[in-house]
């Protein structure tokens, strides 16, 4: 299809990336954003760019890339508890301020020849265009009003995304407890001097400590981050935490039913969330603006386009936000997990969301891998054939376990309480333990050690998971893991 004139709603990554890919592709063709903002001032801190992005984009556009690039400051990832360290190299994560990657997108965008409009607040309806492409993010007036089938799915636990004024030397994760309760940080370091701190923490802890009641005038809660800065003073290293409309909010987790009608496609945020601790957000956004020109590019009309473009898109979108909604479950739950040793825990991070197997993080960090299997088993594994080493290590169940065979979809809500309470009763009355079985699909099988671990965390005995063979390295996962005792491998 060849547009004429097409107008974009939201000059965030993805719109301002849509709208250079697009004057690339159709050089004749009028494109122009709209931004409500002014083009130097926008929320957020720093945003993270990993390996695969970065061949995506450099794939598309190698020229963006290249300043990306330069912008970015790579980092490793540690995670930090009680004192304890376990380090993951990252050859290819990088951070960049989110002001500069806007800039970076802006001036690219002008050098193709779009034209950019700030400082007024627009509707899709009311752009002249022939195509309009609606990226205006989480909040999207455009998804709110037509008719996408849109659903929003809050998270339980509360977030607020703020910065400190020093570089970080690796990306951060690291739990603090205080005398209202437990909270994490996810912070990393962007640009030359800046850091991005993201502190998450639950209802109950957030109402202790009387963040539900802070003052609702000021542009930032002042009030939370002059706590959280004595919190996580050690890891601040003496800086204070610096807001920029910095509130606390739930993640709203964002799905649409369709993401065009008419003349308007969804793009980005404004079509799609996944949980800020898989740092997707930007990724998913300025893939979309790919996808959305390679159909354009690709198909003859409008319709059979935006049709083109949500096929291929959808399925790796959706993906995402399967990882993303259980790396959200695993943060919420995370406090429950804090006496691990810190190298275990690093491999239950890393396996959160199934997405990292097992053996290939042990070929990327070895060391971490070896002290979480020595912690496990109380012997050095051996250096090829972890995963039949740690099947091979658990001893034999005891008779009487109790089996569960529930299936939930979150293990956290109260179909896992209820599964919870019963499994005390049981314990009150003598288990030993129960023997965690159902279908032998991947996703229930990874949803059941999250149950399994929970049971074991919150009722004790001996948790025994039953899954196919196929599945063995999840299996060997969960055992590493500490979300399940036993396996039994099944046909
Ligand atoms: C706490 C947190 C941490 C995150 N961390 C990461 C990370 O590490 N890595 C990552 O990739 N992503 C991260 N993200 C997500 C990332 O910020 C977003 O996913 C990304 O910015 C989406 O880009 P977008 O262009 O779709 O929307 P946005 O960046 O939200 O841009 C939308 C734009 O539209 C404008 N707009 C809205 N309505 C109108 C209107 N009516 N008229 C004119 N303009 C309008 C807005 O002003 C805004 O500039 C994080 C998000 C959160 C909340």
């Amino acid at each position: 299809m060849q547009p004429r004139r097409v107008a974009v709603l939201g000059g965030g990554p993805g719109g301002l990336y849509a709208a250079r890919l697009f004057k690339l592709a159709f050089p004749s063709c009028e494109v122009a954003v709209h931004e409500q903002g002014e083009p130097n001032t926008t929320f957020g801190f720093g945003v993270g760019l990993a390996a695969g992005t970065q061949r995506k984009l450099a794939a598309a556009d190698p020229d963006t890339l290249r300043d990306l690039v330069a912008a970015g400051r790579r980092h490793d990832m540690t995670l930090r508890v009680g004192g304890h360290v376990a380090r993951v190299r990252n050859d290819r994560l990088i951070g960049v301020a989110r002001t500069e990657l806007l800039a970076i997108l802006q001036r690219h965008a002008e050098k193709a020849g779009v034209i950019l409009n700030f400082g007024a607040r627009r509707s899709a309806a009311e752009l002249d265009a022939d195509l309009v492409v609606a990226a205006d993010g989480v909040g999207s007036a455009t998804r709110e009003q037509g008719p996408f089938g849109a659903r929003i799915e809050p998270g339980r636990g509360l977030y607020l995304w703020c910065g400190a004024e020093f570089a970080l030397d690796d990306a951060v994760f690291a739990p603090v407890r205080t005398e209202h309760g437990v909270f994490v940080t996810h912070a990393y370091p962007y640009g030359t001097g800046h850091s991005t701190f993201l502190i998450e923490t639950d209802e109950d802890t957030w109402r202790r400590a009387g963040f539900d009641v802070t003052p609702g005038d000021t542009d930032s809660d002042e009030v939370s981050l002059q706590y959280l800065a004595d919190a996580f003073a050690e890891q601040l290293r003496g800086h204070r935490l610096i807001g920029n409309r910095t509130r606390w909010s739930r993640f709203r987790t964002v799905h649409c039913e369709r993401w065009s009608a008419g003349k308007t496609v969804l793009l980005g945020d404004a079509a799609h969330t996944a949980h800020f601790s898989i740092g997707s957000g930007t990724k998913l956004a300025m893939e979309d603006a790919i996808g959305l020109v390679e159909a354009l590019r690709a198909t003859g009309d409008r319709p059979s386009a935006f049709a083109a473009y949500e096929a291929a898109r959808r399925p790796a979108v959706e993906r995402l936000q399967e990882l993303a909604r259980r790396s959200r479950l695993w943060w919420e739950s995370f406090p429950s997990r804090m006496h691990l040793p810190v190298e275990r825990l690093m491999v239950a991070y890393m396996t959160r969301a199934g997405n990292v197997p097992l053996e290939r993080f042990a070929a990327t960090s070895p060391d971490v891998v070896s002290a979480a299997l020595t912690q496990y088993a109380g012997t050095p594994p051996p250096a090829d054939g972890l995963v039949d080493w740690v099947l091979d290590q658990p001893a034999a169940p005891p008779e009487d376990l109790v089996t569960i065979d529930d299936v939930v979809t979150d293990p956290w809500d109260e179909t896992g309480d209820a599964v919870v309470a019963r499994a005390r009763e049981a314990r009150e009355q003598g288990a030993p333990g129960f023997r965690f079985t159902g279908p032998g699909d991947r996703g229930a099988v990874l949803t059941r050690l999250d149950l399994a671990e929970r049971v074991r965390l919150e009722a004790g005995g001996v948790i025994l998971v039953a899954g196919p063979a196929a599945l063995r390295e999840d299996l060997a996962a969960g055992l590493v893991s500490a979300r399940a005792d036993l396996i039994e491998e099944t046909a």
